[in-house]
């Protein structure tokens, strides 16, 4: 933009953006410089204009385009593209105008700002990336096809006689096309055309169609990129600003660095500041779990959360920005239950919005290394096992949970023992896929110790029975997993019929457990 430095003005700068003396609206130049539209669309050109202030160059094109455009019948399709993308530009100039104002006037003077950027349009020669025109020829609206027709009546004709009125006329072509500019994409500025009697010819409306869709793409791509690039890098303007308040409020003393990016979540690590929230003591050190509102990744996981009975009602009303904060959420009340039964784990500070703060797993910024990291001796390799096998138990009796994500990558090795992290996935047992999940754990686990030399872990199976207390008999793991499903279905079936899920599974006939 600041190439052409039209919307860039300030607007004390300038009594108003610069577009406007040259307006090829207003008053017609009778000077005569003939360019092509390759010259008139090249940067180069773009800059020319603005430098020299050639107030001439626009109108005269105008100029020459001006009989076609309002016969609807035109020779020329280049100036009407031109005169198309000129229109374009200069509803898009003012738009971006106007969002810097705002954007000026939301800012202040305060040290954090917010950004607009996102919704500011892209034109070819101001954007600074060349990638983005990389698949310009993207073909999944053809812009060629043709619409089908539905405002014309079948037999191509209306009226009667001397007054009979083919869907060839003219007029009623252009005037249908000016209407059909509202069917491009609510974020495609048509200006007021509409309103008018304006009748745009074929040429034209195809014209400013084909636009219309490719800058609907080229738009698309570059938002999403940004996104990606801010989350992949660090963190969007939004969580900056809780970032911000939480060093601001003393919460925090700094924010020292990232120490993960994974695909749901960035994880930063923080010194504790002074002051204490509700009355808990800010621990030296802080992990600050980011989740990511990319919403990519956690279409995947859904099935976590949609079928957590806990999160079943509230599900369905939500969008995705906050399905997000009820990860975070779920991490903080999973971590509670866990602390309360006495797994080491990471202690919850503060929750706001999706934004997870807790004590670090570590020491002098280090991290603790993952158990699949760190070489340990066969003597804490079996006690590691056998702390692990307990956990598991506690976490399935007491806090009546299943980690659901739970292998060598999401436990830490500390102070000579294991600690549990990164439990927002975790399920209660009576989940739909709870056993399932259940069983996948204990598969991680079991593979785990059994490779690391372990004579005593258990194959997956006993240890799921172990962790459980079910007693599933089958001795092969197809069969094993038939009966986990079944049970999980009895689950289901009852939850159908009494609208009450039961508290504990029994695979031995015992009357089942209800939680009252
Ligand atoms: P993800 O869903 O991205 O896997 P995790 O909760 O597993 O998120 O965190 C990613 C990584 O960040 C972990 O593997 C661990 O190295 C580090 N980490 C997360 N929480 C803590 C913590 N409380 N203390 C120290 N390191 C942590
Ligand atoms: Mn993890």
């Amino acid at each position: 933009m600041d190439s052409v430095g039209v919307a860039a003005a300030t607007p004390e700068a300038r009594p108003g953006p610069a577009w406007q003396s040259k307006c090829p609206w207003g008053a017609p130049s009778t000077t005569s410089i003939s360019c092509s539209l390759a010259d008139v669309m090249s940067e180069q050109l773009a800059k020319e204009l603005q430098l020299e202030e050639e107030n001439a160059a626009f109108p005269e094109v105008v100029a020459a385009a001006e009989g076609p455009f309002i016969t609807g019948e035109n020779i020329d399709t280049s100036s009407d593209l031109m005169l198309a993308q000129m229109l374009q530009m200069e509803f898009d100039r003012e738009y971006d105008a106007q969002l810097r104002r705002e954007e000026k006037k939301i800012n202040g003077d305060s040290k954090v700002s917010i950004s607009f950027e996102n919704y500011r349009k892209v034109h070819p020669y101001d954007s600074d990336s060349s990638e983005d025109e990389v698949d310009w020829q993207d073909t999944r609206h053809d812009p060629y096809r043709a619409d089908k027709p539905t405002t014309t009546p079948r037999r191509g004709f209306i009226g009667k006689g001397k007054d009979i009125t083919t869907k060839h006329d003219e007029v009623v072509c252009g005037r249908k096309n000016t209407a059909r500019m509202e069917n491009f994409a609510p974020e495609f500025q048509v200006g007021d055309g509409i309103g008018m009697d304006l009748k745009l010819s074929n040429q034209v409306f195809n014209a400013l169609k084909q636009h219309a869709y490719s800058e609907e793409r080229r738009s698309a791509r570059l938002h999403e990129k940004k996104e990606h690039s801010t989350a992949e890098k660090a963190v969007d303007p939004k969580t900056r600003l809780l970032l911000y308040k939480m060093v601001n409020s003393g919460m925090l003393e700094t924010i020292t660095g990232c120490i993960s990016t994974g695909k749901e979540s960035v994880v930063f690590h923080a010194y504790g500041g002074s002051s204490a929230t509700e009355d808990k003591v800010i621990p030296p050190e802080c992990a600050i779990k980011v989740f990511k509102t990319t919403l990519n990744e956690f279409k995947n996981r859904d099935k976590y959360i949609k079928d957590d009975y806990r999160f079943k009602d509230r599900f369905s009303k939500l969008n995705p920005r906050k399905i997000i904060r009820m990860w975070a959420e779920k991490e903080m009340h999973n971590l509670t239950r866990m602390q309360n039964a006495g797994i080491p784990c990471p202690q919850v500070v503060i929750l706001k919005k999706h934004v997870l703060v807790m004590s670090f797993i570590g020491q002098d910024q280090v991290p603790a290394p993952k158990l699949k990291d760190v070489t340990l001796s066969s003597e804490d390799m079996k006690k590691a096992y056998y702390q692990i096998l307990n956990m598991m138990q506690q976490l399935y009796r007491e806090c009546n949970l299943v980690h659901a994500d739970l292998s060598e990558y999401n436990m830490l090795w500390h102070d000579g023992k294991v600690w549990l992290i990164d439990v927002s996935q975790s399920v209660e047992p009576t989940h739909p896929h709870g056993l399932e999940f259940l069983f996948r754990d204990c598969r991680n686990v079991s593979q785990f110790f059994q490779k690391g030399g372990v004579a005593e872990a258990l194959n997956e199976r006993e240890l799921f029975n172990a962790v459980s207390g079910l007693n599933i008999t089958a001795d092969n793991e197809v069969d094993f997993q038939a009966e986990i499903e079944a049970l999980e279905k009895m689950n289901e079936d009852h939850v159908q019929n009494h609208g009450k899920k039961l508290s504990t599974f029994s695979s031995d006939g015992d009357p089942p457990i209800y939680d009252e």
